[in-house]
Order: structure tokens, then sequence, then C-alpha cells
């Protein structure tokens, strides 16, 4: 049984209770983070708190805790639960109004806040990212808003599950020809030694790993292009592969049934999550 973080404290997970008020439940009225945990140290908190700083303010939301406090309780959850890797969610809320509104409520109205963590043993050490996965591309018609991380995740959930149906790992999703990003991560294609990558946009999640990835490539003198790519350049591409916070960098050798290269993960996409890995662990605190 997990030891959560509800409002303030600690208690078992079938104890936490948020009620059926609450605007994250009725209205998505929320916003969440995922830090992963290596060596029992969480990577990039600062980039995550900042960017959990950033979606509050795009809704106008409050932040119920000081960065100070909130490094604290992911600290000590993963102290409780004796997490040496896997990963931390915590979720903010607009908190629970006295009844369904649309309108905002009162600005006193206290704030929702729970952390809990998710133990992943041999998450680093994924055997996904020696085979490479395979996706399909799907039309995005989520809101205009994915560069505030929301708890609005039904379409993502819905392009996880066509991605199973076809029988593949994701799902790409497509906007007016081009690729935004992946259902839960961003995507990238590589042809010689350059790496392509959508621009940071109100089109997409810009992700933690992606700021820390592109750096990490530009230091290892690759070249980074920050623009729009199609499917049908991506299914020419020498190589693909998607970031996100739980996967790190991971190889992509197929889209919509046509295998990139031979099939398998290529030279940069492998490089890349050595280079993630190993600089992530030393910077991890
Ligand atoms: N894009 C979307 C839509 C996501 O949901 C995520 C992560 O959940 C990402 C990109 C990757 O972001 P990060 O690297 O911060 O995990």
């Amino acid at each position: 049984m997990r030891t959560v973080y509800v409002n303030g404290d600690y208690l078992p997970e079938n104890e936490a209770k948020v009620s059926i008020f609450d605007r994250g439940f009725l209205m998505a009225d929320g916003v969440y983070e995922v830090t992963s945990v290596l060596d029992g140290k969480l990577i990039d908190f600062d980039g995550h708190a900042v960017r959990l700083q950033r979606s509050l303010d795009e809704l106008d939301m409050a932040n119920p805790i000081s960065k100070e406090d909130l490094l604290e309780v992911h600290r000590e959850l993963v102290r409780l639960n004796g997490i040496e890797e896997g990963m931390i969610y915590l979720q903010i809320t607009r908190g629970a109004p006295s009844d369904r509104d649309f309108a905002f409520p009162d600005p006193e109205t206290p704030q929702t806040i729970v952390l809990f963590t998710q133990n992943k043993p041999g998450l680093a050490d994924n055997p996904a990212a020696k085979k490479g996965m395979k996706v399909i591309s799907i039309e995005d018609i989520r809101w205009g808003r994915r560069d505030i991380k929301t708890v609005q995740l039904l379409y993502p959930s819905m392009g996880k599950m066509m991605a199973k149906k076809a029988g593949v790992d994701d799902a790409w999703m497509v906007q007016d020809g081009f690729v935004t990003e992946g259902t839960s991560n961003n995507a990238y294609i590589v042809k010689g030694n350059k790496i392509i990558t959508r621009e940071a946009s109100p089109d997409i999640l810009k992700g933690i790993t992606r700021t820390a990835v592109l750096r990490f490539a530009q230091e290892a003198q690759m070249e980074v292009e920050e623009r729009n790519f199609t499917i049908e350049e991506a299914r020419e591409a020498d190589e693909a592969f998607i970031t996100s916070a739980s996967t790190f960098v991971m190889p992509v050798v197929e889209i919509d049934g046509v295998a990139l290269g031979d099939g398998t993960p290529g030279h940069v996409a492998p490089r890349l999550r050595e280079i993630y890995l190993d600089e992530s662990r030393k910077a991890a605190g």
C-alpha cells in the first residue's frame, strides 16, 4: 500500500479523499506534472516546478505550495515509499467549491493538491528502448492550449487506445498535415546528423525532457532544427524517437506500418538516451 500526499497530509492511499465537487473531477480544471526518479533521486525537479508555475499562471490559478515545500513533499514520498526507480505524479486543481458552476470559484476556495508515487523498477533499463516502438498517425483534435499541462487527457487516452487497437505502441498526432507530438511525449525525426522537432508553441507541450535532450544534442555537436515535419517526411527519415519524463528517449522504428531504415533503432536515439540518462543521473537531487 502506497503512502500518498493530499492537502498537507501523508496518508495510506485508500484513506486519501477528494470532494465530488472538485473542479479537477467536474471540469478538468487542474494541472499536473510527472517527475521521474532514478537511484532514489529526482530528475530535473526544477524544470518541472518552473513549468508547473507557468501552467498555473496561464490558467489564473494560484499556487498553493512553495517550491521548497513541493521539493520536500517529493523527497518525503520517495523515502516513505522506498522508490528507487519510478515517477511522482503531482496534481493541483482549483479546489472544491460548494456546488458545480462554470464560473471559477472564489479565489479563497482551498485548492486541492495531490501527489503519489509510481514504482517502476527497471525504468532506465527498459528493454523497449533496445527494440524501439511502433506508432500510427491520428488527427490532432485537442484544444488549442496544449502548452499548458492540464489534466484534460481524454483525447490522448483515446489515441493510446487507437494505437493499441492497431497493434502498435503509441500514436503521433497530425494537425494541418504536420506532426504535433505523441499522445504523451514529444516527437522527433533524424536525417543524417540533424534532429528535427516541431518548435515550441501552444500546439505542443514543451517537454522538460525535450529541453534537456536538445541541449545535450547541441553539446554533442549534433544539429537541431525546430520546424514542422509531415508523416511522409518522417517515414523517409533515417530515424525517429520520442522523449518524455517517463520514457526518457525512446526510438521509433515504424510509422503507419512503414519501417524506418532497417526497422531497428539507429545510432542517434540510443546515443541520446545514454547521454540523457548519464547527465540526468549526475544532476539528480
Ligand atoms: N507532450 C505531451 C502531450 C505530454 O503529455 C508529455 C508528457 O506527459 C510530453 C509532451 C513530454 O513532456 P515531459 O518531457 O516534460 O515529460
